[in-house]
């Protein structure tokens, strides 16, 4: 599974804007962006280039298969699904992504970034409807319940996770069971209910060229 290595904090300066992808630090004064949020390398500070259309379009591409931790190949594929299917391209492309296991592990709480769930779950930590996946990209459907594997409810990582979640879970396409640490995807969330901030439409414009 290809992932990204490099400094990560970087990709949220490249982006102008918090991408949230080092869990608990993002939250904290420690989060790099608070200190530095000008665009990474030499001419960072001062380079206040205006972006062309395609400039914006290929931005706002790059920002979301950074939030999600996808390359371009499988971006492309999932883009190439959202088409063939009803409604709004852009939508259904983020449905698609919100769908990724290693999305929902991450929203129901169970890991503190996508990163950190990616890795939990191709540790063979989850089980979906009883049964062992691990593959992040598996995608999750309604009514399917994820749970962490009896082996792995000990482990550190995943209480210190579940421990930051304060009250009621606040996304209702979820239902979560702390006690049992399992959770239900109660359906796709809708475009609205997802709260990622970005222009999925400006993506469809591009590949649409
Ligand atoms: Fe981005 Fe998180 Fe790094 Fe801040 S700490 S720059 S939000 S990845």
């Amino acid at each position: 599974m290809a992932r990204y290595t490099g400094p990560v904090c970087k990709l949220c300066r490249r982006e102008g804007r918090k991408l949230f992808l080092k869990g608990e630090r993002c939250n904290g004064t420690k989060c790099s962006f608070e200190k530095k949020s000008y665009v990474p390398g030499q001419h960072g500070q001062t380079n206040r280039r205006r972006l062309s259309n395609y400039g914006l379009q290929l931005r706002e591409k790059q920002k979301i298969k950074r939030i999600y931790g996808i390359f371009e190949k499988q971006f492309r594929r999932y883009f190439e699904i959202a088409t063939g299917q009803h409604g709004i391209t852009g939508t259904n492309l983020m449905k698609l992504l919100e769908s990724r296991l290693d999305n929902v592990v991450y929203r129901l709480g169970f890991a503190s970034s996508r990163k950190m769930a990616r890795e939990l779950v191709s540790h063979r930590h989850f089980t979906v409807n009883g049964k062992i996946v691990t593959i992040p990209s598996y995608l999750v459907k309604p009514n399917d319940v994820i749970q962490v594997r009896e082996k792995s409810r000990k482990m550190d990582a995943i209480h210190e996770s579940i421990k930051r979640i304060h009250g009621d879970h606040e996304l209702s396409w979820l239902i979560l069971d702390k006690a049992k640490l399992q959770g239900i995807f109660v359906q796709v969330p809708e475009r609205d209910q997802m709260g990622v901030d970005v222009n999925e439409q400006l993506v469809v414009e591009l590949y649409s060229k």
